[in-house]
């Protein structure tokens, strides 16, 4: 049966239609749903029994299982591995920053990219989540932390451009003032870079933030690790991201996971530097979480801080990531796979 989280106020209000129940009622349900978060139907105490009676029959509300939390001693860093109704099992995280928390959450339950470095992709997708699932994740975490999040990135494990239809429903929700109210500048959606589905968010001309997962500066070594860009060039990509940024105004950012020897030298920040100069927006470097599968090691701080000053002189705007919960780590997708 479907999560009733997963519709919108207006498909909520054709739900309740069909019942011969008045639309506005459908603010009440979701303010139930969302606000509230009741998990019986029964507790709608403004909603005749008639309806929930209705609704219960032909939905569902399902919690996720919070199947295990690691909390880290430094920082306040939680990783949630959450178990969804089929069994199958997921990552989230959620991040204290000085003025506001941030949850990183999953869009697939595993992921079929296959990026060479990664641990969420080694096993395949098994599936791609729907708009309840990836609201619960933040929802279940507010609720086991009694603390607010203020903003959420959609890059934990699976490639979210993938469940595009899904992915707007999560945005449109977690957006609507009856709910969480999250501004759409508060959320991040991250990318390895398929195409057509940028230019597609593009023209929704939405104002959430774009990651892409760039990881090489040229085709024949972003090949290499990422099956994807077997399937459209770097050029092709910038194209798409041009175009998001005339349609949006948003300043995109690309993320740059440092890999020792491969991709961390001096050559490689020269031809990112000069790939990306004069375009607006944000690099993120990231020294990569070594993948026991995958072999690749991360750069001394020292490299990679000259890898950001040589991007810097290209008057390029570069971080490198601020490592939150070290001593619960193991990168992305590690603790499901620990698990299972
Ligand atoms: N599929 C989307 C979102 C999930 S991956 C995407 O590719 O962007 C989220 C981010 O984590 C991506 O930038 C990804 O490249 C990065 N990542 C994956 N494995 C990593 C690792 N072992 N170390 C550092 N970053 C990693």
């Amino acid at each position: 049966m479907d999560d009733i989280r997963s519709y919108t106020p207006d498909e909520l209000k054709k739900i309740l239609e069909g019942y011969g129940e008045k639309p506005y009622r459908a603010g009440q349900v979701f303010s139930w749903l969302h606000e509230k978060k009741v998990s019986d139907f029964e507790e709608m105490s403004n909603i005749s029994k008639e309806i929930r009676r209705r609704l219960a029959e032909d939905y569902e509300i399902y919690r996720l299982k919070t199947a295990e939390v690691l909390s880290s001693k430094k920082d306040g860093t939680k990783k949630f591995l959450y178990e969804l109704s089929d069994g199958n099992l997921i990552e989230s995280v959620f991040m204290k920053y000085r003025e506001w928390n941030s949850a990183c959450i999953s869009s697939q339950a595993g992921c079929d990219m296959g990026c060479a470095f990664c641990a969420s992709g080694l096993d395949g997708c098994v599936r791609s989540l729907r708009a309840a699932e990836m609201l619960d994740e933040i929802y279940t975490m507010e609720e086991y932390t009694g603390e607010k999040i203020g903003s959420v990135v959609v890059m934990g494990s699976g490639e979210p451009l993938l469940l595009f239809d899904e992915l707007l429903r999560f945005i449109e929700i977690l957006t609507c003032k009856g709910g969480k109210n999250l501004s759409q500048r508060s959320i991040t959606v991250s990318t390895c870079g398929i195409v057509p589905k940028i230019k597609e968010l593009a023209d929704r001309e939405l104002a959430i933030n774009l990651a892409i997962s760039l990881h090489a500066a040229t085709d024949e070594k972003r090949r290499q690790i990422m099956p994807v860009a077997k399937r459209y060039s770097i050029e092709e990509l910038m194209e798409a991201c041009s175009y998001y940024f005339e349609k949006t105004g948003r300043r995109l950012t690309f993320e740059y996971a440092l890999m020792e020897g491969f991709n961390d030298g001096e050559e490689d920040a020269g031809a990112l530097g000069a790939l990306l100069a004069g375009k607006n927006c944000h690099v993120n470097l990231i020294p990569v979480n070594p993948v026991k599968e995958a072999g690749f090691a991360r750069p001394d701080s020292g490299k990679a801080r000259r890898f950001k000053v040589r991007l810097e002189n290209f008057g390029i705007n570069v971080t490198i990531r601020r490592e939150l919960g070290s001593d619960i780590d193991g990168a992305c997708g590690q603790l499901r796979r620990k698990y299972r």
